[in-house]
């Protein structure tokens, strides 16, 4: 194979895994799966595009995407949409899921997306149907998408003795991680802690779904936070959301994210399901449920955006094109200058997902990468500066440049 050559390229300060120095654009030659030099453009002409890691997307549903024409939007209302979605999952065969779960991985897939983890509901003790499905795309899709599932479990339900050990057994068996919703829900922090030590028994990861919703009382976040410092660093753990911590006074929130990041707890905000689910459907919304990204960014914690729901209950538009979640992300959460904030699709989630690359460039590293035609943070947000040319393991797989 002959080698791949991008030229002129800008590289995000955050993505590069050299020292840039002073250089503004540079060359970056591949050689078989692997970059093999990051040099600085002779010259230093006008960039030519964007370059970052593939994207990882650290939150979606793919048993649930694809059936809002059946169960209806549930516009602004998360616990509707919820009862409405366990309705449908009755009439969830492995065949329709897998249908769906294809559809999914082939837009990711051709937006540049290496990595994949997905939430799949699991509201009884024993395994849903899409855990087979999931089980079988993953092995098909080993050298395309690296795929994760988390088992999505009521709290309480999780938090049941015999329950929570034999969901555990399961998802440790497949190689997964272990997950819940919790919101408000009563003796909080003793589920949790049984929540906690199951994982820990286990040696399984977690990953939750917290505090969605803008009751300033929701604090499941710092519960789990100050049970991640307890179990140490061994324990890894996820929250998704956490929209309430946007609500609470700026003191509370604060002593909130300096437990998430003494607990190197990651931090993933769904601008997309957010924004549609929470604040007001009878006039004008002016509480968001964005959670406080660039507050978390002070504190040190560097938070994900992700793509979460796709045409559901729960968000009835969207697809899996994490440059367009990443580009909603910027401009509700003010996260400016974009170039600055691409690590919330790249670094950010490679780490919370524990993948072996963490996404930063440099000689060496793996040749999966997506080059962006934007050639400034500005272009990053419109359609032209979004045409892409995907390239995995030093291919070209597609360009739209
Ligand atoms: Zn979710």
């Amino acid at each position: 194979m002959t080698a791949v050559r991008l030229e002129a390229v800008r590289i995000p300060p955050r993505l590069c895994g050299f020292d840039p120095g002073e250089a503004r654009v540079f060359d970056v030659v591949l050689d078989g799966a692997r970059v093999a030099s990051v040099t600085p453009t002779p010259g230093q002409p006008p960039a030519r595009g964007t370059l970052i890691s593939a994207p990882v997307d650290a939150h979606v549903h793919l048993d649930k995407n694809y059936t809002v024409q059946e169960v209806g939007a549930a516009q602004g209302d998360l616990f509707t949409a919820i009862r409405r979605m366990d309705a449908h999952r009755a009439s969830w065969t492995a065949e329709s899921l897998r249908a769906r779960m294809e559809r999914a991985l082939h837009e990711a897939w051709h937006s540049g997306t290496r990595a994949l983890r997905t939430h799949l509901d699991w509201v009884t003790p024993e395994a849903p149907v899409a855990l087979g499905v999931f089980e079988a795309l993953r092995a098909e899709w080993q050298d395309r998408i690296a795929l994760q599932f988390v088992s999505l479990t009521p709290l309480d339900v999780l938090a049941d003795p015999a329950a929570g050990e034999r969901i555990a057994q399961d998802v440790k068996r497949a190689g997964g991680v272990l997950g819940a919703f919790v919101y408000r829900n009563a003796e909080l922090a003793a589920k949790l802690g049984r929540v906690f030590e199951l994982a820990a028994r286990h040696g399984l990861a977690l990953d939750f779904h917290v505090d969605e919703g803008l009751d300033v009382e929701a604090t499941g976040l710092r519960s789990i936070a100050a049970l991640a410092i307890r179990h140490g660093p061994g324990l890894p753990v996820v929250c998704g959301h956490a929209c309430s911590l946007a609500m609470q006074a700026d003191a509370a929130a604060a002593h909130t994210l300096a437990l998430c990041a003494g607990a190197g707890l990651h931090l993933i905000a769904l601008p997309t399901t957010n924004l549609y689910l929470q604040g007001a459907w009878d006039r004008t919304p002016v509480a968001r449920g964005i959670t406080r990204i660039r507050e978390a960014a002070a504190h040190g914690v560097r938070a994900s955006l992700a793509t979460d729901n796709v045409q559901d209950a729960f968000y009835p538009y969207g697809g899996y094109d994490l440059i367009e979640t990443f580009g909603l992300g910027v401009q509700v959460a003010h996260l400016a200058p974009a170039f600055d904030w691409l690590d919330t699709v790249t670094l950010n989630p490679a780490r919370a997902l524990g993948l072996a690359w963490d996404g930063r460039i440099a000689a060496g590293c793996p040749a999966d990468l997506l080059l962006l035609a934007a050639t400034d943070e500005y272009e990053l947000l419109d359609p032209r500066g979004r045409r892409r040319t995907v390239i995995r393991a030093g291919r070209i797989l597609e360009s739209t440049r």
